[in-house]
């Protein structure tokens, strides 16, 4: 496992980079957000530990460009304030996970273990993996594994099941799905989620797989690998 950190505070970086490699992880650093973005585009890393405030270009920045890449290496903010707003905004932007300067070394290893263990069986080969349902993210097809019936998915059901697959098990409010798969300005409204919904779970059916997308009444969505009855 290759970590970067992106911290420009050298004190804390060297710290970090001590400590991780202490806990067998190999580790790189930056000290800037623009060296950080390189870095982390090479796709050579596994994990990225990101400060907010960074010199250059800042944690935020970064973070939404490389996810303009389609890009969904897992990203952990450290924020300097204990602002809510930070934390939304990172979250909202696709952070996997953040924590709140000061912090102790123990909390920030729980959630690189947390972070990690939640990307595994995850992006293999240009697919993604829950349960027995494979997503193409080359071809836009879905496939249960072992099956033989795929079915191709158009561009807003593939963006729907990539963020339902990248939280499986996490219950995603309309609101989140709208944003994410219509974006900020959209004028998409709610509405749009369910008969998407709709439209994926018919195409996931015919896949005969038994991961489903349960309804949360009054929250959200949540996909759920579950057995067949
Ligand atoms: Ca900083």
């Amino acid at each position: 496992m290759k970590l970067l950190v992106i911290e420009d505070e050298e004190g804390l970086r060297e710290a970090l980079m001590t400590s991780l490699a202490g806990e067998g992880y190999e580790a790189e650093g930056a000290d800037n957000g623009a060296d950080g973005l390189d870095m982390i585009l090479t796709g050579l890393y596994d994990l990225i530990i990101l400060d907010v405030m960074l010199p250059q270009m800042d944690g935020f920045e970064v973070l939404r460009r490389v996810r303009k890449e389609k890009n969904h290496i897992p990203i952990i903010l450290l924020t300097a304030r204990s602002a809510l707003d930070d934390k939304v905004e990172g979250m909202d932007m696709g952070a996997d996970d953040y924590v709140t300067k000061p912090f102790a070394l123990e909390e920030l290893l729980a959630r690189i273990r947390m972070v990690l263990r939640r990307g595994e069986h995850q992006v293999e080969n240009d697919r993604l993996h829950v349960g027995d349902l494979l997503l193409d993210t080359k071809t836009y097809t879905i496939q249960c594994e072992g099956g033989t019936r795929s079915v191709r998915l158009s561009a807003k059901e593939y963006k729907l099941l990539e963020y339902l697959m990248l939280n499986p098990g996490r219950v995603l409010s309309r609101e989140q799905i709208t944003e994410r798969v219509w974006g900020y300005d959209s004028d998409a409204e709610y509405n749009n989620v369910d008969v998407y919904i709709s439209f994926l779970r018919k195409k996931m059916q015919y896949t005969k797989t038994n991961v489903t997308i349960r309804l949360i009444r009054g929250v959200g969505y949540q996909l759920e690998a579950g057995e067949h009855d």
